[in-house]
């Protein structure tokens, strides 16, 4: 059965709007004031933001789907080309950190947006 309290906001447009560092509420606004710190408040509709706890989980993700795009061209490439241990030492850790930088604003705006659709941590309505 679904909740209507819950349901009220949907999932899906708000973490689009969070992958894209736009406020899940409004989408008006930036949601994030720094790099990886989300702004206290929305100044578009002044949605409270301090209720997130993403805590680890963008990171778990950009590693998760990082390995899995990785791991087959690390071995895609060696296969074809077999580059130089030298050339691969400096080629694969850059950009492993590149692609995780370019990764990690976006996976923390998504988990922000689905927490607050689904009311989850502070982001519920104030009980009766
Ligand atoms: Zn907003």
């Amino acid at each position: 059965m679904s909740d209507p309290a819950i349901d009220d906001r949907a999932v899906a447009p708000a973490v689009m709007r969070g992958l894209g560092g736009r406020c899940p509420a409004c989408g008006q606004a930036r949601l994030f004031g720094r790099f990886l710190k989300p702004a206290a408040t929305c100044p578009g509709c002044g949605q409270d933001w301090s209720h997130q706890c993403a805590d680890d989980f963008p990171a778990y993700l950009v590693i998760i789907v990082l390995g899995h795009l990785l791991l087959p061209i690390v071995i895609e490439v060696n296969h074809l080309f077999a580059p130089a241990m030298g050339v691969q030492m400096l080629l694969w850790p850059l950009l492993a950190a590149t692609l995780a930088l370019l990764l990690i604003q976006p996976a923390k705006g998504a988990v922000i947006a689905f927490q607050w659709a689904r009311r989850m941590h502070g982001f519920g309505a104030p009980r009766p």
